[in-house]
């Protein structure tokens, strides 16, 4: 049984911010489920938080929420869903922390599941050791991991930019961060796995075992199981982190010290860098929390009207290291070309630099800034094509500021597990390049919203045309040829494993690649 393709969503809601109305009929959700016995519950009602998330863009009502206390609550609804076959419409989200885009843990007149509420069950495990690990739920959230493993000496390798996402919501895209051209993604960085598939059957897997189920759930965007535990692998933990910015105005420099730095077995813990467009007093603006090694120089510097590429690294230490990491740090920068007078440096805690985007996150709060549409892509480029690719965008589509960062750096895709469902260029090195955008609220017509969207448009056209080899990463199509070109030569694989691990096209709609077959 293959899952229905060819009636796949093409949805009109791309551009447009859409609200599906509350439509609940009681009638064909409750009655079958109310016989059902669980550890936890089913909520009918007040579930409008279900139906928003990060990106403020669309808003899909559900039926129903489960807040499961167990897996065998996922595995019973399931079940039930999957006996029901092909003549119900009933379709299953799990949502994490509902930082998605575009509406991709969200389940229209579905069930969407709460997998926050398994957070502690079971209760997170560290297991110390030559190949420490830790087991935890697939509704952590990544801070909580942080805070739990540095009681060890202990934290995972690989991270996420923010921390505040469950483990089963970044397993299903890959997690990637300024570690990843050393570690790989989160998704490289998991031994086990527990799942429930499109079927309702509780499978544990791994590399060794049932592991085609173990590959595609990673990186599969929620479409073969939901993640209900994960066994991640742990590194010892330093206590402080030297945080380093530099500007340069030459791109080709700029990109070129990243490839170097990359590349090299002695190098920083961290890369990543971010485009600058036409910012005024950049600078001063790093000052609250950076130390310019010049300030003289460093007050004269003026970045006004100017596209400036920022590197951004860091090394990683304890206090009794100081001195050492010191003299690593000035070797690794002495091989650099940036505009000296641009060198900043900071001392932190190791968990005030992972968790670095939560202190932003609560200032955007303070000023109603965080909850407001996000129009953002994320784009994964051929290293060989980014120059091509920077002189169109950042020569010509963009000629200001986009109201959110733009974050660019290259990753050592020989580092990457192929075999799990990510897909990306066809590289040994490419880039992650993240336009980040929010719609204020002060913004409208074609000052906010219909800017960036035209914008992010003239983006994704050049990206699909221009021939570059480029794979979207956190995918958003609209059409089934879209979801084809994505997959290229592993759509095939995609799709045996579709009708293998979730056969009715239950889970994860919100990624509209399936339509289930009513
Ligand atoms: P949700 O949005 O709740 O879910 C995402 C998808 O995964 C949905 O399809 C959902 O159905 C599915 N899913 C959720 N839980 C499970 C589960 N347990 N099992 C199976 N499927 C599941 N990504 C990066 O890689 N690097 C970054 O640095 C980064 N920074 C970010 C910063 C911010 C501020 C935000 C908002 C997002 C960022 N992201 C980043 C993207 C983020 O990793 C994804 O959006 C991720 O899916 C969010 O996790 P979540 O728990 O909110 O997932």
């Amino acid at each position: 049984c293959v899952p229905d393709t060819t009636n796949l969503c093409s949805n009109q809601f791309l551009a447009t911010p859409t609200i599906i109305p509350y439509r609940l009929d009681p009638s064909h959700i409750t009655s079958p489920f109310q016989t059902l016995s669980l550890d936890g519950y089913l909520s009918f009602d007040n579930n409008h938080h279900t139906a928003k998330d990060f990106g403020n863009i669309y808003h899909f009502q559900p039926s129903a929420v489960l807040y499961p206390k167990s897996v065998f609550d996922i595995s019973c609804i399931i079940k039930l869903i999957f006996e029901m076959g092909s003549g119900s419409e009933l379709t299953v989200a799990a949502r994490g922390h509902g930082h998605s885009l575009q509406g991709q843990a969200q389940a229209h007149r579905g069930i969407v599941i709460s997998m926050e509420s398994l957070e502690g069950s079971p209760k997170m495990q560290v297991h110390i050791g030559k190949r420490p690990y830790v087991d935890v739920s697939g509704g952590e959230l990544w801070i909580n991991i942080l805070h739990e493993t540095l009681k060890h000496g202990l934290a995972p390798k690989s991270w996420t930019d923010y921390l505040h996402l469950t483990v089963g919501g970044t397993l299903s895209n890959a997690g990637i961060s300024g570690q990843a051209f050393r570690h790989g993604p989160q998704i490289n960085n998991v031994y086990q796995l527990e799942v429930v598939t499109g079927k309702g059957d509780i499978i544990t897997c791994s590399e060794k075992k049932n592991a085609d189920l173990f590959y595609a759930v990673l990186g599969g965007l929620g479409q073969f199981g939901i993640i209900t535990k994960a066994r991640i692998s742990l590194q010892s933990a330093p206590k402080m982190v030297k945080w380093i910015r530099v500007l340069y105005s030459d791109f080709s420099l700029f990109s070129k010290d990243q490839e170097l730095l990359i590349s090299s077995a002695n190098s920083f813990d961290y890369i990543e860098g971010f485009v600058i467009i036409n910012r005024t007093g950049l600078l001063n603006s790093w000052r609250s929390s950076f130390n310019p090694k010049d300030p003289i120089q460093a007050s004269q510097f003026s970045s006004d009207g100017k596209t400036l590429y920022c590197l951004e690294m860091a090394k990683y230490y304890n206090p009794d290291e100081t001195d050492v990491m010191d003299q690593r740090t000035e070797i690794l920068l002495s091989g650099l070309q940036y505009i000296p007078s641009t060198l900043f440096t900071s001392e932190v805690s190791f968990v005030n630099f992972l968790d670095r985007v939560h202190l932003s996150e609560r200032k955007l709060r303070e000023k109603g800034l965080w909850d407001v549409p996000h129009p953002w892509i994320n784009l994964l480029i051929p290293k060989s094509k980014i120059h091509e690719f920077a002189e169109e965008v950042f020569g010509k589509i963009l000629t200001d500021n986009i109201n959110g960062p733009i974050l660019m750096y290259p990753v050592n895709k020989t580092k990457w597990n192929n075999n799990t469902s990510l897909v990306t260029p066809d590289e040994d090195v490419f880039y992650l390049v993240a336009f980040l955008s929010s719609v204020v609220p002060s913004s409208t017509g074609t000052d906010g919203f219909d800017k960036i969207l035209t914008l992010n448009r003239r983006i994704l056209q050049y990206s699909a045309t221009a021939n570059l080899g480029i794979k979207q990463y956190l995918p958003h199509y609209r059409t089934q040829g879209e979801w084809r070109a994505h997959f290229g030569s592993r759509w095939k694989v995609f799709l045996q494993r579709k009708s293998s691990y979730d056969p009715l096209a239950i889970l994860a709609p919100g990624q509209r690649i399936f339509k289930k077959a009513a």
